[in-house]
């Protein structure tokens, strides 16, 4: 027998799709102020440091983790206010739970519909599972209402699609804003499936769907601790009707969340106040971020109830590339999607850093 190539025998046994994706691009950031990636830059107060590692060192690394950790779903039912009767069910970051929906409803020829521009793991993941995916342009052209819900559009896609999954992220990322709450309420009323409200930046934000779980038999509340200085960790997780969780647990790899996430979140939600606090004071910096950034002529910043800010400025990547040259690290969204040309994504970082980035943008725009 001839001896076949790595590479000839991967091209002839993957999917099609998966030889066409891009791999998702992180890149390097040593050295770099970091405002790429919606991280808390707050790093855990010492004392609570302390805690953790004492408890970390005597964890039992030997053991497999609890697969159901009742002492640390307590604690986020505490700190998120759940209502009694819903559940919840870990993930290893939400974006394992995406996965692990969309593996659920993947019927052959099952639908997942989301909106347009919106967080890039919805279709990703739609194509990883074999799913048909289905994204629903925001307005554009719309002046102060731009990248809000298209509301006749989306159920029409929705009566059209009959979409088994719905992802709706409450704020959207990259742009920022808060869908109308009752636009959402009617995508969720109108689906013929399940609708997921992906809140990852809760902490940021003035509205939640949790409160509103149980008017609806198809809705379920995705969270993650990712943006609220938990991402090294990977813990996210679904909220909801226990008749959908006992189904999805079905999915759930026995041992998802390890030993030591469990443990250090656990102690990280006993001192919940103290993140929310940092949260309060991004919160702060975000409105200051986007006074200055509106102050200036060549920049239209949009309005965000998440940790970051989008913005739009004319040669958006030379400004990127500008910013890196002086040390400051964002996420360059102009090339992707066609409605974020020119637009550049910062995350808000503690005010030293966010005059940082100030200074470096101004310095650009002014002599590039
Ligand atoms: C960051 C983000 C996530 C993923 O969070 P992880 O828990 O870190 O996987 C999910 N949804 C949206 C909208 C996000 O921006």
């Amino acid at each position: 027998m001839p001896p076949v190539s790595a590479i000839s025998l991967a091209h002839s046994l993957l999917r099609r799709e998966i030889l066409d994706l891009h791999a998702y691009h992180v890149p390097g950031s040593a050295g770099y102020i970091k405002l790429d990636a919606m991280e808390n830059p707050y790093p855990v107060p010492q004392q609570l440091r302390d805690e953790i590692a004492a408890a970390v060192a005597q964890a039992a690394i030997n053991r497999y983790p609890d697969p159901d950790p009742a002492a640390l779903k307590e604690k986020i039912r505490g700190a998120i206010g759940l209502p009694r009767e819903m559940g919840v069910l870990l993930g290893n970051g939400s974006d394992e739970l995406i996965q692990l929906l969309a593996m659920a409803v993947n019927k052959p020829g099952a639908t997942l519909l989301s909106v347009e521009p919106s967080f890039v793991m919805y279709k990703m993941i739609a194509t990883f599972t074999g799913m048909r995916y289905v994204g629903v342009p925001l307005l554009t052209n719309s002046g102060a209402a731009d990248f809000s819900l298209d509301l006749s559009a989306t159920l029409a896609a929705i009566r059209r699609e009959q979409p088994a999954l719905v992802f709706l992220a409450y704020p959207n990322n990259p742009t920022g804003n808060l869908f109308s709450t009752d636009a959402v309420a009617q995508i969720i009323a109108a689906s013929p499936g399940l609708v997921v409200v992906d809140e990852a930046y809760y902490a940021f934000a003035s509205d939640s769907f949790i409160p509103r779980l149980a008017d609806y038999p198809n809705l379920l509340v995705m969270r993650t601790f990712s943006k609220l200085g938990m991402a090294g960790l990977r813990l996210g997780f679904l909220a909801g009707s226990t008749a959908w969780l006992e189904q999805l647990e079905k999915l759930r790899l026995p041992y998802n969340v390890g030993v030591l996430p469990q443990l250090v979140a656990e102690k990280l939600l006993e001192h919940h106040d103290v993140l929310l606090l940092q949260a309060e004071q991004i919160k702060q910096d975000r409105a200051k971020l986007y006074r200055q950034l509106g102050e200036i002529a060549a920049v239209r910043v949009y309005p965000s109830e998440a940790n970051f800010l989008l913005f739009r400025a004319a040669n958006a990547t030379a400004v990127f590339d500008g910013l890196k040259r002086r040390g400051v690290l964002i996420k360059n969204l102009n090339g992707g999607h066609p409605m974020l040309s020119d637009c550049l994504r910062v995350t808000v970082g503690t005010p030293d850093e966010n005059e940082r980035f100030m200074t470096a943008l101004q310095e650009i725009l002014r002599y590039e």
